[in-house]
């Protein structure tokens, strides 16, 4: 059996984003999130370790995470007004980069805490 231990990885179901927690995983799932709180506990320990998908997709057909990203940024650059939207389990330092993305764009950054 293969374990991988991941330290300081984050968690992101709360806002409190913990960026200190140790994961112990085999090949299928998450066994252990040393440090986590009981919440973030259940959120890791429900998650497999497995990949499912590939990393992109581009009309459903596998292609690399630089063709996707290409992809992505010719469609924002095309939008008339581009939604930047979600940004409830993303760190920090993610919700800067979103923010700066929708200020590039012209577009509008919202959160789901609109609904
Ligand atoms: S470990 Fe607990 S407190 Fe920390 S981000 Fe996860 S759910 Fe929130």
């Amino acid at each position: 059996m293969v374990l991988n231990i991941v330290k300081n990885a984050t968690c992101t179901f709360c806002g409190c984003v913990c960026d200190d927690i140790e994961l112990h995983a085999d090949e299928y799932r998450i066994t252990q999130a040393k440090k986590a709180c009981m919440l973030g506990k259940a959120w890791f320990l429900n998650h497999t370790a497995e990949q499912l998908y590939p990393d992109a997709l581009i009309d459903g057909k596998e292609v690399s995470v630089d063709q996707a990203v290409e992809a992505a940024a010719e469609l924002l650059d095309q939008a008339d007004m581009p939604l930047i939207y979600g940004m409830s389990n993303i760190t920090c330092e993610a919700q800067r980069e979103a923010v700066a993305l929708g200020e590039r764009l012209g577009g509008v950054v919202d959160s789901h805490t609109s609904l």
